[in-house]
């Protein structure tokens, strides 16, 4: 019996061993589900991830390709349109130095001159805001003198003033350094635009321009500082909503009829450009009452860079050979130039330009007529155009150093692709130097006068349109008080000029005439004629 209870017992146990068993299969049954189902989610969510991923992917791809395709664009945008103006701005220049041009016709080249310049600008901005948006905005810091450069900016705006019967200030709060460690060219682009907008919005009244200095810091021969700039209008205005809105690119406020001509881009730019310099752009400005745009910027600023170069330089009207040849250039009787350019009309501007200075000039349509005639010709110098067919200027360039006779000739790139890879790719295959399309005459000048042995001849400055100079020329002061009056023009102190005049007139009953034309200029804002003025007793 107890074996049978035993075995009762045991039974009971393998019973309940059973059912664990049972109960541990359906659990791991359950188990395995959970775990199948979780595989099953993960798989679906690990299938969105790449989904995501490449959808993410693909998004950037496009967008990679849309940048690129625009920058491409913008590229040969910029080529194409560079290209033709190069001829039009090239032969209006060559017109304007000839002293044979009527007046009538003066005055239509002048137009031509100012149009193709507009269009430039234009391009030009486009540029700088596709250089904004990809963060690539270079700015070029160098030394230059502060009221020349102001002095272009005010007679320019006088002009333009005056043409649409407004009046034109200028103003200097405080004594001006004469020479700036900044960019020009930026500086005066951010005030030739807040300019152009006073004048284009402003149909009654005046325009102002104010400029200020203050010293911070000077070390030895140079002072760190801060420059003030205030344009000021008395022009439509612009109302409280809109006044951020102006800084957004391509964006024009006001009511259809206020909206002039323009593109928008002007302000963003002017903004950008100011940020660069380490100020801020600021605007106040009350509908119908006028606008007043005003920044300050940090210079590096020097109180004595002596006299400055002349706002106009004279006319070259050809040139005399030195007789100690540079290395590379060949001596032969002539220079020779040989003009490579798959536009006619380009290299007949600069044949028209060259030959009458007294050059050899040879022309070339591609790379490999280039190269024909480098071998026939041996010029001291190649003006290469760089994107040509059948063989383009950088294989040419390439093909010519790789010859170790041609080593040393002198390739000048001249190009309507002015994007700083495009230039550094010329200088990678054996450029010298690198001139952007449309060719400024001064500049290009300049890059021969660096490689040739020459001097140039320049048209007699009796000849220079400039009647005050030799009109009014009474006794002068003697010469330390002249440069102590020099450096007051150069200054801007027109306050102190004044004063200068005043103890003149009472120093000498000669000097009067002297002073009194001293203090009518300073007086009447006139600091070119100021300069000029003062400049003919130096
Ligand atoms: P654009 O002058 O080419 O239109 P800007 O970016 O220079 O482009 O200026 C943007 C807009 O700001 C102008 O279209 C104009 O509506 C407004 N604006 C700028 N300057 C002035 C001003 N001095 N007076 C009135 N409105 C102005």
């Amino acid at each position: 019996m107890p074996q049978t209870a035993e075995i009762i017992c045991l039974r009971q146990e393998l019973e309940k061993r059973k059912q664990e068993k049972a109960d541990l299969e359906r659990l791991l049954y359950i188990a395995n589900q959970h775990a199948d189902f979780i595989d099953a989610r993960m798989q679906i969510q690990t299938d969105a991830l790449h989904e995501s991923k490449n959808k993410l992917r693909k998004a950037k791809e496009q967008a990679e390709m849309a940048n690129r395709a625009k920058s491409a664009f913008l590229a040969n945008m910029s080529h194409e349109l560079r290209s033709p103006l190069n001829g039009i701005l090239g032969y209006a220049q060559i017109l304007q130095r000839d002293p044979a041009l009527v007046d009538k016709l003066k005055n239509g080249v002048s137009i031509i001159h100012q149009s193709g310049d507009y269009l430039l600008t234009l391009i030009n901005d486009i540029l700088d805001l596709s250089k904004i948006e990809a963060g690539k905005l270079e700015w070029v810091k160098a030394y230059f003198y502060l009221p020349t450069f102001l002095q272009g900016i005010v007679d320019l705006f006088r002009l333009r003033a005056e043409a649409q019967e407004i009046v034109f200030n200028y103003e200097s709060l405080s004594p001006l350094p004469s020479g700036i460690h900044g960019d020009e060219k930026r500086l005066r682009q951010i005030l030739l635009n807040l300019l152009s907008n006073a004048v284009k919005f402003t149909q009654h009244g005046h325009i102002m321009l104010t400029v200020g200095y203050q010293s911070e810091q000077t070390s030895n021969s140079f002072q760190e500082g801060k420059l003030y700039f205030q344009v000021k209008d008395s022009g439509i205005g612009i109302a409280k909503k809109d006044s951020e809105q102006i800084f957004e690119p391509f964006r024009q406020v006001g009511t259809q009829n206020q909206i002039i001509e323009g593109t928008g881009l002007g302000l963003p730019i002017a903004q950008k450009l100011v940020e660069m310099m380490g100020g801020e752009l600021k605007v106040k400005s009350e509908l119908g009452q006028g606008s007043t745009f005003e920044f300050e910027i940090k210079v590096q600023a020097s109180t004595d860079l002596g006299i400055p170069p002349m706002t106009q330089s004279p006319t070259i009207i050809g040139f005399n050979k030195k007789s100690n040849c540079k290395s590379g250039i060949t001596n032969q009787e002539n220079f020779r130039i040989l003009v490579v350019d798959d536009m006619w009309q380009n290299r007949s501007f600069l044949v028209d330009l060259l030959e009458p200075l007294g050059f050899n000039v040879l022309e070339a349509q591609n790379g490999q007529e280039a190269l024909t005639k480098v071998y026939e010709y041996s010029p001291d110098i190649v003006l290469m155009d760089m994107v040509m067919s059948t063989m383009d200027g950088f294989e040419c360039s390439r093909q010519i150093r790789q010859d170790p006779q041609l080593k040393e000739m002198v390739i000048i790139a001249v190009s309507a692709s002015v994007f700083a890879h495009h230039q550094q790719a010329c200088f990678e295959v054996g450029c010298q130097m690198f001139l952007p399309k449309p060719i400024e005459i001064e500049q290009l000048l300049q890059g021969l006068a660096t490689y040739l042995p020459l001097e140039w001849i320049y048209e007699e400055p009796a000849t220079l349109n400039e009647p005050s100079k030799i009109e009014f020329s009474p006794k002068g002061p003697k010469k330390e008080q002249l440069h102590a009056l020099w450096k007051l023009v150069m200054k801007g102190d027109r306050q102190g000029i004044k004063d200068c005049a005043n103890q003149l007139k009472q120093l000498d009953a000669q000097l009067h005439p002297f002073a009194e034309h001293l203090y009518h200029l300073a007086e009447n804002f006139q600091i070119q004629k100021l300069e000029e003025f003062v400049r003919q007793y130096l």
